[in-house]
C-alpha cells in the first residue's frame, strides 16, 4: 500500500539524513566492516550506501521492500531484547514510497546477485546481477513525488551536516566499522575500523581534541559504562558533542545528558558542556526501544540508578586528575 508507506515516510524519511541513518543501520546490521556513504548534494539529488555484510538472498528481495517485512525478529518476545539497530520493518518500504531507488545486493551462498528498481513505491525492473557480496543501494530525487516535504528542508550545508553528524554517531558506537562520506566527490568522514575509539574521536573531533579526553568507566550489577570524556578544559557551548550510546546504539536523553554534566560539578563554566562518548551496557530487557519510529527515543528501566552511576564515574575519573 504505497499511501500507507507514504503516511510512514513522513515519520521516518524526514530528511536526507534520515536516509542516510536507516540505510547505514541496516548495513550495519548486516555485520559490515565497510560502509561507504556518497552523496551528491547534500543527498538530495542522490545517496548511495555501499557495504560488504550479508546481503539479500534473491528470494527474499522483494520482501524488503513490503512494509513490516522484517528480517530481524520472528515473535513479539523478540521485540523486548532486540540486538539490531532495525526491527520495525519501515525504513525501506518507506524510502522507496518517496524516491527512485535501486538496490544491488548479493549474499554469498547465491551464483548471482540481484538488482531492482523501484520508484514512488512501484517496483520497475528486478533482474540478476553480477555483484560482489554486500549490498550497494541508491536513493535518487529524494521526495520527487512530496513537494511539501521538499519544500521544507534546509540549506544544503545544514543538510549535509545532519548527514555528517549521523556518520560521525554511527562511527562513534561501531568503532570495528571503517566508515567512508563523501559530498559531490570530496571526502568528509573516513575512519579506518580498527576498534580504536579515541582514534575514531581524533578523526571526528581532531587529534587535539582527543588528547584531552579520557577514558573512564563504571559498574554496577544492572549497567557497565565505559567511554571518553573530556577534561574541564575542552568544552563547547552546545551539547552536541556528547554521544550516549546504549548497546550500540546512539540515543538521546535529557536525563543522562544532566546526569554526565553532573559529573563535572562545579568544574564547567556555565553554558559550557564537555566532549563525551558513552557506551552504556545493559540486558537488553531493561530498554525499550520501541518507543518512536527513529528509535533514537528509548525507555530505560532503573534510569535513576543509571544516572546516578553515570555522575559518579564521571566525578570519580575528574579527581584522579587532581582536578
Ligand atoms: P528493518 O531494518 O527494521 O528490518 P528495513 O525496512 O530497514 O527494516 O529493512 C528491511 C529488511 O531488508 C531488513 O530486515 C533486512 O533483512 C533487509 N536489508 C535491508 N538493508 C540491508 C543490507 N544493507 N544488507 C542486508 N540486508 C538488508
Ligand atoms: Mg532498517
Amino acid at each position: 500500500d504505497i499511501l500507507a508507506d507514504q503516511i510512514a515516510a513522513g515519520e521516518v524519511v524526514e530528511r536526507p539524513a534520515s536516509v542516510v541513518k536507516e540505510l547505514v543501520e541496516n548495513a550495519i546490521d548486516a555485520k559490515s566492516t565497510q560502509i561507504d556513504v556518497t552523496v551528491e548534494d547534500a543527498g538530495l539529488t542522490t545517496i548511495k550506501v555501499s557495504d560488504n555484510g550479508i546481503g539479500i538472498l534473491h528470494d527474499d528481495v522483494k520482501l524488503a521492500f513490503r512494509r513490516h517485512a522484517t528480517s530481524k525478529i520472528n515473535s513479539r518476545t523478540d521485540l523486548f531484547k532486540v540486538k539490531t539497530l532495525g526491527f520495525r520493518g519501515e525504513a525501506l518500504p518507506s524510502i522507496v514510497s518517496v524516491a527512485d531507488v535501486t538496490l544491488q545486493t548479493a549474499n554469498k551462498t547465491e551464483l548471482e546477485g540481484t538488482a531492482i528498481h523501484i520508484k514512488g513505491g512501484e517496483i520497475k525492473s528486478t533482474k540478476p546481477c553480477a555483484s560482489r557480496v554486500g549490498t550497494t543501494i541508491t536513493v535518487r530525487d529524494l521526495f520527487f513525488n512530496t513537494p511539501a516535504r521538499l519544500k521544507y528542508l534546509s540549506s544544503l550545508p545544514t543538510e549535509l551536516a545532519n548527514i555528517s553528524d549521523i556518520i560521525n554517531r554511527l562511527a562513534l558506537s561501531h568503532t570495528d566499522i571503517a566508515f567512508s562520506l563523501s559530498n559531490n566527490g570530496k571526502v568528509l568522514i573516513k575512519t579506518a575500523g580498527n576498534g580504536n575509539l579515541q582514534q575514531v574521536i581524533g578523526t571526528i573531533y581532531g587529534i587535539s581534541s582527543a588528547r584531552q579526553m579520557v577514558s573512564f568507566n563504571g559498574k554496577d550489577l544492572d549497567f557497565t559504562i565505559n567511554g571518553f570524556i573530556s577534561l574541564p578544559k575542552l568544552t563547547r557551548a552546545s551539547r552536541n558533542y556528547i554521544s550516549l550510546l546504549i548497546n550500540g546504539r546512539y540515543i538521546k536523553n535529557y536525563k543522562l545528558t544532566k546526569a554526565l554534566i553532573a559529573g563535572y560539578g562545579s568544574k564547567l563554566m556555565v553554558g559550557r558542556y564537555p566532549f563525551a562518548v558513552v557506551n552504556i551496557q545493559l540486558d537488553p530487557l531493561l530498554v525499550d526501544v520501541n518507543v518512536h519510529p527513529t528509535k533514537q527515543e528509548v525507555r530505560i528501566s532503573k534510569e535513576d540508578e543509571l544516572s546516578e552511576l553515570l555522575t559518579q564515574s564521571i566525578a570519580k575519573r575528574l579527581e584522579q586528575e587532581n582536578l
